[in-house]
């Protein structure tokens, strides 16, 4: 049996499953402090023992592992879990070996591992929510480098007709400041979820992530983005979003992926669970590390 912790600013969800991502038995913890919220994921780990744990978390985090603050939640500002050694203290507790990595990169070796993008190699996830997050994949390996991707902060071209100022505390006007959910419910007064009618809410959107996209297809190259998060629940903005990448494209690419846009630029596959099916392979290859 593996285990699994999604570790999110809201909520902690703990599963046990095998390593085929069949999920056994899962709980969800509120998250608060580490004072409060840690105990009670170990004690649901010491109920349920597991082999090896794999945790996906939310950042940034450092996944360095020559670094001292190896599987610390660093500078985030939920301010209770700064600086917070995740893996260190669990790993005290639990004695069994940890695989660790972003929510975002999490979700993706779900997919990549069990869902659709099966076999890819190439491919990215971007999820899009209180926040934006993105997961990579290159040449088969789940991108780090320096730190770790942090796609949601790119910048962008702020549409022209678009006055509203951005809801990123750093950059204002970034991916994530103009289309997070936040964004799009302090600019138009009303919650994503109330606004599906309204077509040039969408439009906007998908203008925005659209040009994220792109950028992200000129520099990475995917053979699949997936994107997840509370937002592309409006199942209308991926025709939109399809449509904005080609017309930026503005046909330079040519390649099968790019010419069938529907299976290119897809929902997550997996019923919300890529994240914990992630985790599980995440502990799965801890093994073998
Ligand atoms: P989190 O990012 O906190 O893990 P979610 O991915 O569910 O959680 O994202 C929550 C955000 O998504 C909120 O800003 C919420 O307003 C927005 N959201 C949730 N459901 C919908 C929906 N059906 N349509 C548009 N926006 C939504
Ligand atoms: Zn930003």
């Amino acid at each position: 049996m593996f285990g699994a912790l999604e570790a999110g600013g809201t909520k902690m969800v703990c599963a046990i499953g095998d390593e085929f991502g069949k999920i056994q038995e899962q709980v969800s913890i509120k998250t608060t402090t580490p004072e409060e919220t840690i105990p009670e994921i170990l004690q649901w780990f010491k109920a349920h023992p597991v082999e090896a744990l794999g945790i996906a978390s939310f950042g940034p985090i450092d996944l360095n592992r020559n670094s001292k603050t190896y599987g610390y939640i660093t500078t985030t500002p939920k301010l209770a879990w700064a600086n917070f050694d995740l893996v260190g203290t669990v790993k005290r507790e639990l004695h069994v070996p940890i695989g660790f990595d972003t929510d975002v990169n999490g979700s993706l070796l779900g997919e990549v591992t069990y869902g659709q993008a099966k076999g890819l190699k190439d491919a990215i996830y971007l999820t899009i929510g209180t926040g934006i997050g993105g997961g990579v994949m290159t040449n088969g390996k789940l991108l780090h480098g320096m730190l770790h991707p942090e796609l949601g902060h790119m910048p962008m071209v702020v549409h022209p007709k678009d006055t509203y100022k951005g809801h990123c505390p750093f950059h204002g006007t970034c991916l994530e400041g103009m289309a997070a959910g936040p964004a799009i419910e302090e600019r138009w007064g009303k919650k994503g979820s109330e606004l599906a009618d309204r077509q040039e809410v969408w439009e906007l959107e998908a203008y925005y992530i659209g040009q994220a996209l792109t950028t992200l297809i000129l520099t990475l190259s995917p053979e699949m983005i997936i994107l997840g998060g509370g937002v592309m629940h409006q199942q209308q903005l991926f025709p939109e979003i399809r449509a904005q990448v080609s017309s930026m494209l503005n046909g330079y690419l040519n390649t099968r992926q790019l010419n069938d846009m529907e299976h290119y630029i897809v929902p997550a596959s997996l019923h919300d669970d890529q994240g914990i099916m992630g985790c599980l392979k995440l502990a799965v290859d801890s093994l073998h590390e």
